[in-house]
């Protein structure tokens, strides 16, 4: 009998891909064929992501279109997996949708699909124990690789969706994430980025977070990156472990979410803006170089003009070399859907393109100051007009650069000296 193919399609934050590696794994062991031509496919998988409603609009605008494709090709079934699927359950079903599975159901996808030929089945059961921790996913890259060393989120802060999709928090045994990072460095992985929704509160017995980045680095990998950090639990012992470890990368993404004590207290952050200024000071004074990314919302609740403000003079303030900046979207369920003070939607795009015309001239002139210096890349793909190539620098910005020589190709580290700007990337020549 053929082996049904199945083509998954992603959306969403590194975790959600990473998850749709696990996934690729586990229907390939059980007879399936993951395919990347949706043409050629029997069932159709939408990892999706709930954090934002537009977020939700794309992946409902893609089911419809490919609900069309299923008038051609009425046996191809659809499934949608992953954070919305949490979120929504059954109220995803349709004609044409009739498989949902949440982010701790992945094991059981080879059974659900098959039932599905034959019913509509929805598994949105929480696993608090799951962590897929014995999965080797089929990774996208050989170089670069995506490890989960936690799951799930405690914090709650009250706009966010992400503790009720994804459970609470569980961390990978370190013998487990070592072994992993051990086996891709034997067989030519480059870079790791240790991942986690709250990857500074790992914990494995006594092993904290900085206990796992020290044993990490000393497998030797070539570079190591961590994600999500939250402000609460970044500690002095994990900045000097950046600053000491030479493969450990001198970034860190910190979201700050706004520069309103008030705010933030809504927000059910933890922190104040001036705890957030001491730790960037902090660690600009440990960490060589360090580069300082962030995500902020604008318009929460009860935001007010001078709150707007507030938070726009933080990143005067800061000069993040990046920022990932939203406007609030309400998601149901959570704690801040129901607060007063609703900001109209013209004055949350005002805002978020106030933020975002401030951040991008910072994110130039920061990157205008690294013209003459020389940096790290690792080579991921030919850069876009093919002349070149294109990767990350440890900062993590991305750089175009070209080469004479002839030995240079993907997956390698190269050092290129930065000649100029576009604004958000660097432009250079290697060595
Ligand atoms: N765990 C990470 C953290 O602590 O920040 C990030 C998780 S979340 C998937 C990524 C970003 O989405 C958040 O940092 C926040 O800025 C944004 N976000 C989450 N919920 C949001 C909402 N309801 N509206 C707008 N942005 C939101
Ligand atoms: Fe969401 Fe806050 Fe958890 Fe990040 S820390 S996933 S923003 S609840």
């Amino acid at each position: 009998m053929k082996k049904p193919n199945v083509y998954i399609e992603t959306y969403g934050c590194q975790m959600n891909k990473l998850d749709s590696e696990y996934v690729h794994t586990i229907l390939a062991s059980d007879g399936f064929n993951v395919v990347s031509d949706k043409s050629q496919a029997d069932v159709i998988l939408f990892n999706t992501c709930s954090v934002r409603e537009n977020a939700e609009r794309r992946v409902r605008g893609r089911i419809a279109e490919l609900s069309a494709l299923r008038k051609k090709k009425p046996e191809l079934l659809l499934g949608v997996i992953g954070c919305m699927a949490q979120e929504l359950g059954e109220k995803l079903f349709s004609k044409d949708v009739r498989l949902i599975a949440g982010p701790d159901s992945y094991r059981k996808l080879p059974v659900l699909l098959r039932r599905a030929c034959n019913e509509a089945v929805v598994d949105t059961i929480f696993e608090s124990d799951e962590t897929y921790e014995d999965i080797k996913p089929v990774r996208a890259s050989q170089f670069s690789a995506w490890v989960a060393v936690m799951r799930g989120c405690n914090n709650y802060c009250s706009y966010c969706i992400v503790p009720y999709t994804r459970g609470r928090e569980r961390s990978i045994p370190i013998t487990s994430i070592v072994a992993e990072i051990e086996y891709l460095k034997k067989t030519g992985g480059r870079e790791i980025t240790l991942l986690g929704q709250n990857v500074n509160s790992y914990c494995d017995g006594e092993v904290n977070f900085a206990g796992l980045l020290k044993r990490v680095s000393d497998t030797g990998i070539g570079r190591i990156r961590f994600l999500t950090s939250h402000p609460k639990d970044i500690t002095t012992d994990i900045l000097d472990v950046m600053a000491e470890r030479d493969n450990v990368c001198p970034h860190l993404h910190l979201p700050l979410q706004s520069g309103s004590d008030r705010i933030l207290k809504a927000m059910n952050r933890g922190y104040t803006v001036s705890d957030y200024m001491s730790l960037i000071k902090k660690a600009r004074e440990k960490v060589n170089g360090i580069s300082i990314t962030t995500d902020m919302i604008f318009g929460f609740p009860g935001e007010t003009e001078e709150d707007f403000q507030a938070s726009l003079r933080v990143i005067e303030n800061i000069q993040f070399d990046f920022a990932f900046l939203y406007r609030y979207s309400e998601r149901e369920g959570t704690k801040a859907c129901h607060l007063p003070g609703s900001v109209p939607e013209e004055i949350r795009i005002d805002r978020l393109k106030k933020a975002i015309a401030m951040q991008n001239t910072i994110t130039h002139q920061n990157n205008e100051e690294r013209i003459g210096s020389e940096t790290v890349v690792l080579i991921e793909a030919l850069s876009k007009d093919g002349r070149g190539w294109f990767g990350f620098s440890d900062t993590n910005i991305p750089v175009v650069f070209t080469s004479e020589s002839k030995d240079i190709k993907i997956g390698a580290f190269v050092n290129v000296l930065i000649e100029s700007t576009t604004g958000s990337s660097l432009i250079g020549k290697a060595e």
